[in-house]
């Protein structure tokens, strides 16, 4: 193609809300063999929703979704966002002071000065997050966070959890000073046009793989709603990068579709990264393509937009 042809594809794409970083990588979309697909945010709407909040301490909903939702405060994962938007309901509903005042709105403002002081903050990506509230820790996230920190997960938690994960949802757990306090379970629906993409690539002679760090249970359900049989998970984001340098090993180009920080060593690693527009700023720098659209259609209309202006001058 001439550079002319790229500046027009790059400019069609542009108006498509499909922002292309440079010729290489607009040449390199049109021989796209495999499509990694990222779970969370990506396959996924993003609107993660709570649906069950079960508390094994005698410590009431309230006090706990205060604490969940001041250490998640810190973060901007899809469960986090979750986490806050349940709680700022629950907690404009519960307290009379705010119910009852004409002046509040189900907003940000209502949790200022209730949320709880918390130190020392980190994110562990695939697995949650960790602070200190009250000179305690606070761990919420997978077993494997709870493992790793070495929180004991009683039998009667792990079969609410398995019976979360085998309806789809996330189970996330929650540890305060070392003690199992409670179980959120998380449904973060497909986006309409997933399975439909998958197809689409699919005619197009392109497979479609999921990779997540959330569990098998989860995974399994959710690939088979989006039509995709091979399913990788419980994947830390290093291991995401390894699953697109085994796919490229035979000399395949590989396209990585994320929106997290956990996402960016596989965009980085892949031929073609693409990021949800609405991902992260590190996916997102980390990226070949931006899909402003947050539709995962866009990831067919990249790639036929690469053959249409690369594929007829061979
Ligand atoms: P995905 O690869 O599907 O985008 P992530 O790698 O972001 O998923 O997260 C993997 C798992 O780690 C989640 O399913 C959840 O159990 C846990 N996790 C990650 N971030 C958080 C968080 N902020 N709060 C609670 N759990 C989290
Ligand atoms: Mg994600």
């Amino acid at each position: 193609a001439t550079p002319t042809a790229v500046m027009v594809a790059t400019g069609v794409g542009a108006n498509n809300g499909v922002l292309i970083k440079g010729g290489d990588a607009l040449e390199r979309a049109e021989k796209i063999r495999y499509v990694i697909f990222d779970k969370t945010g990506t396959l996924t709407q993003s609107k993660a929703a709570v649906t069950t909040v079960k508390v094994f301490t005698g410590m009431n909903r309230g006090e706990f979704l205060k604490l969940v939702a001041s250490a998640e405060s810190n973060s901007e994962h899809p469960i986090s966002k979750a986490i806050l938007d349940y709680t700022r309901h629950f907690h404009f509903f519960e307290d009379p002071s705010v119910t009852n005042n004409p002046q509040n709105v189900i907003n940000d403002t209502i949790m200022t000065g209730w949320l709880l002081h918390t130190v020392d903050f980190c994110a562990i990506p695939g697995r949650g997050i960790q602070c200190y509230i009250n000179e305690k820790q606070i761990l919420v996230g997978n077993r494997s966070l709870l493992g790793e920190k070495g929180v004991d997960i009683p039998g009667d938690v792990e079969e609410v959890v398995v019976d979360l994960e085998e309806n789809a949802k996330t189970g996330i757990l929650v540890a305060y000073d070392s003690e199992l306090i409670g179980v959120l379970g998380i449904a973060d629906p497909l986006k309409r046009e997933a399975a439909v993409v998958v197809e689409g690539l699919f005619k197009m002679g392109v497979r479609s793989i999921m990779v997540t760090g959330d569990n098998w249970r989860t995974a399994r359900a959710v690939a088979k709603e989006a039509g995709i049989q091979d399913v990788r998970a419980e994947v830390m984001p290093a291991g995401k990068a390894d699953i697109i340098r085994l796919f490229q090993k035979d000399g395949s180009i590989v396209a990585m579709v994320g929106d997290g920080i956990n996402d960016s060593p596989a965009l980085a690693a892949a031929d073609v990264g693409m990021a949800i527009g609405a991902g992260t700023d590190i996916a997102i720098e980390a990226a070949d393509y931006v899909l402003m659209k947050n539709n995962l259609e866009d990831v067919i209309t990249a790639i036929d937009l690469s053959r249409k202006t690369f594929a007829r001058i061979r």
